[in-house]
């Protein structure tokens, strides 16, 4: 009989389905749910334990995981009376790899030491390519002994763990993070366009920028032009990768991170408003190199 942990997943979308399956592959008993019935028979078809309800996965976990869109979502599933919080067994750890509000984070971390559990914010970077390879980057916030406990378990799902600090500090870097991230590909997608505009091939400029002192992840993997990097979501019309709604999730985690102590973050903030006017330029779901299409309407 198995020693590792028996583990509930929640949440089995882009990231929480491959990240599930890793799981399993690694030896762990994992029983997952999610609303999406599409998604719990694809978990099924990898070999995974499916639950019909939340509460009924986390039965005897001693690790639960979740993977849910957003702040509503992770405090639904944990908090008040209909949440698993209170039903699971003494001891129990969770790890939320969510994208939430760094406040929700710590809401939830308090109500587990109410009842007795331990809670990590764990949430990742690495996108879904990373997810299904198992090379995550775990930004974790809680006590160092909780990080250990659940160190295992992060291990087959990703490669780096970085300890930011207490309760809500892995979502607060993971914001900065995202942030910084939403900011270069605006400004990537802005100096090649133009330079288009002024007549260079794009793929020219991106391959000089990739090697010269603006190069970064926008010119060397996520390249925000068609046609420069064969497999950039740019290439295929801008589907799959990292969408424009969860980038404007984000960035307005961070807009109200930055409100919350009055620190003043400029870019951030103007970055946040391209990301709302792609969205509403019919753009929400697709990848958010996107919005390079704000720009220049040859991209
Ligand atoms: P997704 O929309 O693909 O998946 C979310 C899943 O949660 C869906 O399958 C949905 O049905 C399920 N769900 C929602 N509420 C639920 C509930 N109450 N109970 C059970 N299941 C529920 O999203 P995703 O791309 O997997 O992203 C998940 C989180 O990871 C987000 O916070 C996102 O910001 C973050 N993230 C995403 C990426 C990425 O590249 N997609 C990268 C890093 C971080």
């Amino acid at each position: 009989m198995s020693t590792l942990p028996r583990i509930a997943f929640i949440g089995l979308g882009n990231m929480g389905g491959p990240m599930a399956v890793n799981l399993h592959k690694a030896g762990y008993t994992v029983c997952s749910f999610d609303l999406s019935t599409v998604a719990l028979e694809k978990a099924r078809e990898q070999g995974l334990e499916t639950a019909t309800s939340a509460m009924a996965a986390i039965d005897d976990a001693q690790v639960v995981i979740s993977m849910l869109p957003a702040s509503r979502h992770v405090e639904a599933l944990y908090l008040g009376e209909m949440g698993v919080m209170s039903q699971l067994a003494p001891g129990a750890l969770v790890i939320d790899c969510s994208t939430i509000a760094p406040a929700s984070a710590q809401k939830v971390a308090a109500a587990a030491q109410a009842c007795g559990t331990s809670m990590i914010d764990a949430p990742v970077s690495g996108g879904v390519a990373g997810a299904t390879a198992g090379t995550l980057t775990f930004i974790v916030g809680g006590e160092a002994a909780a990080l250990e406990r659940a160190r295992p378990v992060l291990q087959a799902m990703g490669k780096n763990i970085f300890h930011m600090g207490d309760a809500g500090a892995g979502q607060v870097a993971k914001l900065c993070n995202n942030m910084a991230l939403g900011v270069i590909m605006a400004v990537t997608g802005e100096a090649i366009a133009l330079g288009v505009a002024h007549g260079l091939d794009p793929k020219a400029l991106s391959q000089m920028m990739a090697v010269s002192t603006s190069r970064s992840w926008a010119t060397e993997v996520c390249n925000p032009w068609p046609g420069v990097l064969e497999n950039a979501p740019a290439s295929r019309g801008y589907s799959g990768g990292f969408g424009n709604d969860l980038m404007l999730k984000d960035m307005g985690l961070a807009v109200e991170a930055a409100m919350g102590i009055g620190a003043t973050i400029p870019l951030g903030e103007l970055a946040r408003n391209l990301y709302a006017m792609n969205k509403q330029a019919g753009r929400g779901g697709l990848d958010f190199s996107s919005v390079v299409k704000l720009l220049n309407d040859k991209a």
